[in-house]
């Protein structure tokens, strides 16, 4: 029989619970699907496609040493798998479970025309997240779902194992048009930020054996340093599978604390995925509403955009996002903060800025993030604000982060580059770098205020 292995966002052929079980057919087409329904909407964006192009690219020519080839179509998602299947007289077709109410109803649609076919539709767990989202409740059972990060990650630790799959020795592919890798041109035109990591399962997996087998110890210790930039950028790969969460996991073992620190990351992955897979309107709807009449401010929204605020810890992260199509999450953290606290901005724009630049974005991990830093997510301490000073004397101290990506202040040597606004009226105005936007004081008030008000008024 032949059947098909739909690859969505599991981009490899290490450790692919979709590719392994159509691989066991009699003969299996690996296919991917430039799908219209994602390439004419919003979140088809430059940097992420430049990731995906190198990754299809990758895909293929991993399925080449087992003799396959990836095939590829462009046009209405549930007609390309059907034409396929008629042609070929598929009996099954194979695809990774995932959360998000599109992957959801793309699911829906598929299940319901291969039923007219009466081909079988395989949805395969574990393939994007190491635990299946709903399998973990508070309760044991029911569409329950954890609120609360630390009692699920004790349960997450608990069941966290899982064979990692090896790659099909032999693909059998019948007669077909297979390749057809697309130019990024031709799934997003438009510019790309300068200093993108490159993608595919090959660079996935360089990334991967060189943090297990050395960084990965030191990160309990480094990985909240800015300028030391010693987090795994594994993010991208763990977004299109061009990287397995359940091999990263095993081979990242448990023997040192900063293995253990890091696993821990993995399982904040987990677990917003299963926010999002039993509220999946919480993508844009406030997971735990505050009553937030955000206020509306262009210039304020642009400052931050462009990272132009006045407060260098502030900006200096922004531009590396526009630089690099990603973010270090400490950096992530306080953004995000001074967007929905300090400004008191909508965290919905936040969240459309990151997914129009990271190339990491997607909607568990990015709506679920901003929610829980606006406090209207899953944070226990939602009003908590982080203040961008204390942060930035604590984890920027020498001012090594904010000198790479703020080259106006890049004269300034030391901590004191955090203060701008300390120096001699006549130097501040030589750097041309901009006066701050807010006081934060002010700021922090006007954002509790709100909050108190919204509480007496619910
Ligand atoms: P590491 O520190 O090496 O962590 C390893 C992996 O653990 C990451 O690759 C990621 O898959 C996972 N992880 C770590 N922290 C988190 C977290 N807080 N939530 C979920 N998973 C986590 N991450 C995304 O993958 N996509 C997003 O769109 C995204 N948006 C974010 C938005 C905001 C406002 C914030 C505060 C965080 C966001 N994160 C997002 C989480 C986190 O910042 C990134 O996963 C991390 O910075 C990626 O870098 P890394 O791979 O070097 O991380």
């Amino acid at each position: 029989a032949v059947s098909i292995a739909l690859f969505t966002r599991d981009l490899r052929v290490h450790d692919n619970p979709v590719l392994a079980a159509a691989a066991g057919d009699d003969q299996c087409i690996p296919l991917f699907v430039l799908d219209d329904a994602i390439l004419n909407g919003p979140f088809n964006r430059p940097n992420r496609a430049a990731f995906l192009v190198d990754s299809l690219r990758d895909l293929d020519q991993g399925l080449a040493r087992a003799g396959g080839r990836l095939v590829v179509r462009r046009g209405r998602l549930i007609d390309e798998v059907l034409t396929l299947v008629r042609e070929h007289s598929a009996r099954s077709v194979h695809v990774a479970a995932d959360v998000s109410a599109f992957a959801r109803r793309r699911e829906d649609a598929l299940r319901e025309a291969l039923d007219r076919e009466n081909v079988d539709l395989h949805v395969h767990e574990c393939s994007i997240t190491a635990v299946p989202p709903g399998s973990l409740t508070p309760s044991g059972g029911g569409k329950d779902h954890f609120a609360v990060f630390t009692p699920y990650f004790r349960r997450w630790s608990e069941v966290t194992q899982r064979a990692v799959i090896r790659p099909p020795r032999r693909l059998s592919l019948p007669a077909l048009r297979a390749g057809g890798l697309p130019a990024v041109e031709e799934i997003c035109a438009g510019e790309r930020s300068p200093h993108l990591a490159a993608g595919g399962e090959g660079a996935g997996r360089r990334l991967l054996t060189r943090w297990v087998n050395r960084d990965v110890r030191e990160y309990e210790h480094r990985h909240d340093d800015l300028a030391g930039d010693g987090t795994s950028r594994l993010s991208p790969h763990l977004h299109f599978g061009t990287v397995s969460v359940t091999e990263l996991l095993d081979r990242t073992g448990s023997a040192s604390s900063g293995a253990q620190a890091f696993t821990r990351q993995l399982a904040w992955r987990d677990f917003h995925h299963q926010v999002l897979a039993a509220r999946p309107e919480c993508a844009t709807r406030d997971y735990r509403p505050r009553g937030d009449r955000w206020r509306r401010s262009d210039r304020d929204f642009t400052a931050w955009r462009e990272g132009r605020t006045g407060f260098p810890i502030v900006d200096a992260a922004m531009r590396q996002l526009a630089d690099e199509g990603w973010m270090h999450n400490r950096a992530r953290l306080i953004v995000a903060s001074f967007l929905t606290k300090t400004l008191y901005l909508d965290w919905r724009l936040g969240a459309r800025h990151f997914a129009d630049l990271l190339v990491d974005a997607d909607t568990a991990n990015n709506q679920m993030n901003w929610q829980w830093s606006a406090g209207t997510g899953t944070d226990t301490r939602p009003n908590r604000i982080l203040n961008p000073l204390r942060q930035a004397e604590r984890y920027d101290p020498g001012g090594d982060y904010v000198r790479k990506y703020v080259p106006e202040l890049s004269g300034i040597p030391g901590g004191a580059v955090h203060e701008p606004w300390k120096l001699p009226r006549h130097e501040l105005q030589d750097t041309g770098y901009p006066a701050r936007i807010v006081d934060l004081r002010g700021g922090a008030e006007r954002f509790k205020d709100a909050r108190e008000e919204s509480k007496t008024s619910r």
